[in-house]
This record gives C-alpha cells, sequence and structure tokens, in this order.
C-alpha cells in the first residue's frame, strides 16, 4: 500500500531517497548517513490551517518532531541492507519478523514518518465534508456524517497519553473508528487507514494546551476529504 498524495500524484515511497528522486527541497531535512528516508515538504505553507492549526505548531511539529522520526528511523537502519530497501509501509507490516530492541525503534520512529507523512496529506484550508461514495459508505456505517463525527471525535478524546484515532478500511472494507498508542499504524494489524488524528500533545499543545476537545474540533475543519475518499480505491 502507498499513501496517494492527491495534489501531486506522488506516493510516500517517493520519500525514501533513491538514484532517480530529484533533489530534497531545502526544507527538507537530510538523511542521516545511509539512511532510506527523507522528510517530505508540506505541499501548503505552514500558516495555511491557520486559525485551525497555528503555523508555529505546523513548523514545529513538520520540521521537528517529523524530521527527528525520519532521522531516527534512518539511524537505526544504519547495517540493516535487507530492512533498508523496504518501503516504510512494508516495514510496519513486518514488524511481528523484525527482532526487539531494534523492532521497537522501528516501530516507533518508522511509525512517526508513516503516520505524519499521511496526516499533512489529510490537512487543507476549507475542509468541507464527504462527498459521493466515502459520503454513502459513512451514512451506511455511522448513521450519518455528524454521527460518524461524534464517534470518531470521542474515539480521539478518550485516547490515554499519545496516540492516533483513525477511520480504517478493514481487510473485508468494512468501515471502522479505531485507536492506536504512541506512533503504532493500523497497517501493522492487516487495516488501511483512511483518516487519522494525530492526538500526541505536540500537535495541539501551544495553541489548545490541555484542551484536546477543541483541537479535535478544528481538525475537523480542515480534513481534506477528497484525499480520504481517495483511499477508498
Ligand atoms: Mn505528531
Amino acid at each position: 500500500m502507498t499513501f496517494i498524495a492527491a495534489a501531486t500524484g506522488s506516493t510516500l515511497s517517493s520519500t525514501r531517497a533513491t538514484a532517480a528522486e530529484p533533489a530534497a527541497p531545502a526544507s527538507a531535512t537530510p538523511p542521516a548517513p545511509g539512511g532510506p528516508f527523507v522528510l517530505p515538504p508540506l505541499l501548503y505553507p505552514p500558516d495555511a490551517l491557520e486559525p485551525y492549526i497555528d503555523a508555529r505548531t505546523m513548523t514545529i511539529h513538520h520540521d521537528k518532531h517529523h524530521a527527528a522520526y525520519v532521522n531516527y528511523a534512518n539511524k537505526a537502519l544504519v547495517g540493516q541492507d535487507a530492512l533498508a530497501k523496504l518501503s516504510a509501509e512494508e516495514i510496519l507490516r513486518q514488524l511481528a519478523t523484525i527482532p526487539e530492541p531494534l523492532r521497537t525503534t522501528l516501530r516507533n520512529n518508522v511509525g512517526g514518518h508513516v503516520n505524519h507523512s499521511f496526516f499533512w496529506l489529510l490537512l487543507q484550508k476549507d475542509g468541507g465534508q464527504p462527498k459521493g461514495e466515502l459520503a454513502r459508505r459513512i451514512n451506511a456505517t455511522f448513521g450519518s456524517y455528524e454521527a460518524f463525527q461524534k464517534q470518531f471525535n470521542e474515539a480521539a478524546l478518550k485516547i490515554f497519553g499519545s496516540g492516533w484515532a483513525w477511520l480504517s478500511l478493514t481487510p473485508d472494507k468494512k468501515l471502522v473508528i479505531e485507536t492506536t498508542a504512541n506512533q503504532d499504524n493500523p497497517i501493522s494489524h492487516g487495516n488501511k487507514p483512511l483518516l487519522g488524528i494525530d492526538v500526541w500533545e505536540h500537535a495541539y499543545y501551544l495553541k489548545y494546551q490541555n484542551v484536546r476537545a477543541d483541537y479535535i474540533a478544528a481538525f475537523t475543519k480542515v480534513i481534506n476529504w477528497e484525499f480520504v475518499a481517495s483511499r477508498l480505491g
């Protein structure tokens, strides 16, 4: 599976450093020596989501937190030639086969890279609501968009500590709301994420402090539903 970027047609696999890839933009953090992963640039200015998600949070979240996951993942893969050839998603699908302590390091940092690469693509100014087939599927599963939103937001609010809430597709193509701890991603247990909200405090604390509910409500205003719908296919 790859995360398709609606705006560019690029995929998450393009965030790997390969010979065919054009030079990373100046804003990207270079990979650690020998590492396969590269911080993807934001496809919009950091203030694009104001006032819902503030520019300073976006800048620190992307340039510092996401960059750190990339750098730690690259560092952990030094000397791990077989694993370093895999895509980030493939590593997350194969975590159970990787011995500790490397498994936990990759779970956290490759997970952080995959989750954040996905998260930036989920956001846009003026998010709107789901349309078409995705709207029909949400209505059929949850009753209405409003009922979905209530259930999704409650799931995000109730996560104890750091983690993510997701709208995912199960292997038998059912829509489910689920949560994961830390940087775990649903692909590690066979589901395909369509939408995800980062509820680590670094995602909201500068603007919303301890009021996670207000951040969650703001997040719903800046969801790129066309990108979410593209994930159904
Ligand atoms: Mn984060």
